[in-house]
């Protein structure tokens, strides 16, 4: 049974589900875990998470496929992630296979809301962990609570993907040896100021390069950059602290692997980004959203590919990875997890 929801006009907003997964760090150890249907949280207005944001998260999504089952997408990489996020922030480690199997409970119960195939509409996954006891001296905080929840949203593309126009950022998102790699609600509040500002200023996106020398590029607020050479090398940049997006590496796998390209991970210089074919943002969210335009304080720098469309190399990796996702075309082993 599925609800019967507008699909094709969802946007990115919060609706919430019945059913949302809870576990609790107590005493050292992690409760069993439940659904609830309660969709509260009661804390201390001296918890850590508010006082000094010991939280991360995760973002993953649920779809359904042309034969009408139900399959995550490596969930298993978000709970690695998720893993190595709370590490970092002195959080206690939610173990990976508990991850993943609350996560499928949490699709399960509402499965109602996975939206049909062919629709665009997803079912985004949301696991977050925060601290929850209270904490004034500054030091991690002796209590946890993990949530898993879910939502459904609409197509990312409404009547097709156009390519989005960037701008470098004078800010900086992460600083080296610092949190970028991490999935951390800190670096986003300190990206909101610089996304509201190039909103503000008519571009949708932020270009986020290296702080120490500002001479390669990192990646925005929330997505990857993987760009294309003229000669059809798939290139996206390295760098200790840029965020691993799990649809990134994967796409760097079909075009290795699937699609026979050549690809390369390796720092990417601004003054480069000139020379290449096509550019994208890769995320869990569009799979990959194409840049036409980037704008150098004032210098244009305008791809190939044009404004009309996504670029042909990305278009082929776009379509060959959500195949995968939606299950009209062969998944490498283990990256499609059907829940029953
Ligand atoms: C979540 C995120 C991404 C995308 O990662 P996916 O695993 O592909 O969804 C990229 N950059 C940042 C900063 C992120 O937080």
């Amino acid at each position: 049974m599925t609800k019967e929801l507008d699909w094709s006009n969802l946007g990115f907003a919060y609706i919430k589900t019945p059913f949302r997964y809870v576990a609790k760090f107590r005493g050292g150890k992690w409760s069993d875990g439940e659904l609830t249907t309660d969709d509260t949280v009661t804390i201390s207005e001296c918890a850590g998470v508010l006082q000094y944001a010991q939280t991360c998260f995760e973002g993953l999504k649920a779809y359904r496929t042309e034969d009408g089952r139900i399959v995550t997408f490596r969930p298993d990489l978000n709970a690695e992630r998720m893993a190595q996020s709370a590490a970092r922030l002195e959080m206690p480690v939610f173990p990976e296979d508990r991850f993943v199997c609350a996560v499928e409970r949490v699709v399960a119960a509402n499965r109602q809301f996975v939206p049909p195939y062919g629709s665009g509409a997803t079912l985004y996954i949301r696991p977050v962990m925060f601290a929850s006891s209270p904490v004034i001296g500054v030091k991690p905080a002796e209590e946890y609570e993990m949530r898993i929840f879910c939502t459904p949203v609409g197509p990312y593309f409404k009547g097709g993907a156009k390519p989005i126009t960037i701008r470098v950022s004078d800010f900086d998102r992460a600083a080296p040896r610092g949190t970028g790699h991490i999935k951390a609600g800190l670096n986003y509040a300190m990206s909101l100021h610089a996304i509201v500002d190039a909103h503000a200023n008519g571009y949708d996106e932020n270009m986020y390069l290296d702080p120490a020398t500002r001479s390669f590029v990192e990646e925005t607020g929330g997505a990857n950059f993987l760009f294309v050479t003229k000669d059809g090398t798939v290139v996206t940049p390295k760098s200790d602290s840029i965020l691993p997006s799990i649809t990134r590496r994967s796409l760097c796998y079909v075009a290795e692997k699937i699609l026979g390209m050549k690809v390369e991970h390796r720092p990417v210089r601004l003054s480069e980004v000139k020379d290449f074919a096509e550019c994208g943002l890769c995320g869990t969210a569009a799979v990959i959203s194409p840049v036409g335009k980037i704008i150098d304080h004032g210098e244009e720098i305008c791809l190939p590919s044009g404004m009309d469309e996504m670029g042909p190399v990305t278009k082929k990796l776009y379509d060959t990875l959500t195949g995968i996702q939606m299950g009209r075309l062969p998944a490498p082993e283990g990256w499609v997890r059907e829940i029953k």
